[in-house]
């Protein structure tokens, strides 16, 4: 059985807290993975950090396929970027604690990450296009980092805002 958990959006601050290194990948650890593969696949989206489900643990999962593609799930286990390119790249970034707000961000193409597989095994890999993008968007989740703190200031002012206000209403 998996669950769907519920998806935390922004202003929370367990979104803007460092995540703590996961110590055992255990049956509990995977488990866990598969639970927020399946709650990503239902929001639906390409990637979850543990930090969007009230989880501040370094673990994050990733599957940009299209929906009528075969699933290629990725799970990361503490990861860690080694390297990342000089070239650029852009894309239209989003962000399941942010939604209905998308943005052009430029991000390094290619990325080299460390990180542990859910054997608790050691491995490497160089990420490009779309991966690369998640991949790092997901990492910067582990690090209290939003997509929206590399646009102006005014830009993610207004942001925060609009979600500021939306809670309050819903608090009522
Ligand atoms: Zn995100």
């Amino acid at each position: 059985m998996t669950a769907i958990f519920p998806i935390i959006t922004i202003p929370d601050p367990v979104l803007r807290k460092e995540a703590a290194p996961v110590e055992r990948v255990d049956e509990e650890l995977a488990r866990l993975a598969g639970d927020m593969l399946a709650t990503m696949y239902d929001a639906p989206g390409i990637g979850l950090a543990a930090p969007q489900i009230g989880i501040s643990r370094r673990l994050i999962v990733m599957d940009p396929a299209k929906d009528d593609a075969p699933k290629t799930p990725l799970v990361m286990v503490n990861p860690k970027l080694l390297e990342r390119s000089e070239e650029m790249r852009m894309h239209e970034e989003g962000c399941l604690s942010i939604p209905d707000f998308t943005a052009e961000l430029e991000r390094p193409a290619r990325v080299r990450v460390a990180f542990l597989d859910l054997k608790g095994e050691k491995q490497e890999k160089e990420l490009t296009d779309i991966w690369a993008t998640l991949v790092q968007h997901e990492i910067d989740h582990l690090n209290g980092v939003l997509f929206i703190d590399y646009l102006s200031r005014l830009k993610r002012d207004m942001v925060v805002k609009k979600f500021t206000k939306a809670k309050r209403a819903e608090a009522l």
